[in-house]
């Protein structure tokens, strides 16, 4: 097992920068996810980890060494991809086996590894299957495997579960965690899923525009974001936002501040609660009500055009057009410079 050291971690492809210098510490033992919307530079930085993508400047080091310069093979990482690229002419046993073969690994060994392997993963009744007959998720449990017999320092995952679907996504998450849990290794797993993030990681890592916004436990990003852009990607459906000119006139009572031009507050919707006009800190129109049965979605506008979002735990007695009141407990508010978006 190993901790990651990286160290102003920059990419340039040609004259386009994508990193731009990122400093992160990965404790050995640790489940770090790389999560942020599509094109913030995850995959690069997991692969220039992997030693698939050069590192154009700064170090990246696996436990006390220095790897910039080290070929993938020898960085002691696996990584799982996305697509799980397995042999189709190989049965599932053959295709755990093949790395190490490469590797000229002794046949007993191999054995050994891949049989230790497969009842890890729940696949030893399918050893002799071809994978042309097993289910999207076993295939991944079969590329995870291969990655497993490798007995890598470190584990990377791009993106693993995103050609499943949405039922195998949940088990397939639970058995990395379990996996995690039982290897005790280190794990580096990218996705631009915040569920994904906030389920699996000991640490998550917020990125956006090849640069970190946010380091910190799920916990600590869904309570503490440091920025609006965290506080909006973390949680679903999203914070919701509002300038002074938005929020009911009581607003200021409750709240316990008077809100300046300068800032915006940032209310989570599962902590709006439906209240009193005298209480109220933010109204507005209802649109819709989506009525999950165990919560429902109260799709709001307010009287200046923000549209906002309560989670409720029964569906309002409104109907569609009428005023709504919102209340929350004032420690539940967030407040960010409304400029710069940071914190205050
Ligand atoms: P993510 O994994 O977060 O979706 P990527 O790491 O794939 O993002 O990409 C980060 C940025 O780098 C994107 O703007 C992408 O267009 C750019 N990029 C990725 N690969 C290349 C490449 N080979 N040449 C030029 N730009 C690239």
């Amino acid at each position: 097992m190993a901790g990651l050291t990286l160290r102003d971690v920059k990419k340039r492809y040609g004259e386009t920068q994508v990193m731009h210098g990122v400093d992160l510490d990965i404790e050995h033992g640790e489940f770090v996810v790389f999560v942020g919307p599509s094109g913030c530079g995850k995959s690069t930085l997991l692969r220039m980890i992997a030693g698939l993508e050069e590192i154009s400047d700064g170090t990246v080091a696996i436990g006390d060494t220095v790897v910039n310069d080290v070929a993938a093979s020898k960085r002691g990482v696996a990584m799982v991809f996305q697509t799980y690229a397995l042999y189709p002419h190989m049965t599932v046993y053959k295709n755990m086996a093949f790395g190490l073969k490469q590797a000229k690994t002794d046949p007993a060994e191999i054995d050994k590894r891949v049989k230790a392997a497969a009842e890890i993963l729940q696949l030893g009744d399918y050893l002799d299957r071809s994978p042309r007959n097993l289910s999207g998720g076993q295939r991944q449990r079969v590329a995870i495997g291969r990655a497993i017999v490798r007995d890598p320092e470190v584990f990377l995952f791009d993106e693993p579960l995103s050609n499943l679907d949405a039922a195998l996504r949940v088990q397939t998450r639970l058995e990395i965690a379990r996996l995690h849990e039982r290897l005790g290794n280190t794990m580096i797993y990218v996705t631009h899923d915040q569920v994904e993030a906030m389920t699996l990681a000991d640490k998550i890592v917020v990125l956006r525009d090849g640069r970190i916004e946010q380091v910190g436990s799920p916990i600590e990003l869904y309570e503490r974001p440091q920025n609006a852009f965290v506080a909006q990607f973390i949680g679903s459906p999203k914070m919701n936002f509002f300038g002074p000119g938005d929020l009911a006139a009581n607003a200021a009572a409750v709240l316990g501040k008077e809100l300046p031009a300068s800032q915006q507050v940032g209310l989570r919707p599962e902590h709006m609660v439906i209240s009193d006009p005298a209480n109220g800190v933010v109204e507005g129109k209802m649109e819709l009500v989506e009525n999950l049965g165990e919560y429902a979605m109260v799709h709001m506008i307010t009287e200046t055009g923000v549209e906002f979002i309560a989670k409720t735990e029964k569906p309002p007695a409104a109907k569609k057009g009428e005023v709504i009141s919102f209340t929350i407990k004032p420690e539940l508010a967030h407040y960010f410079d409304a400029e710069t978006g940071l914190r205050s």
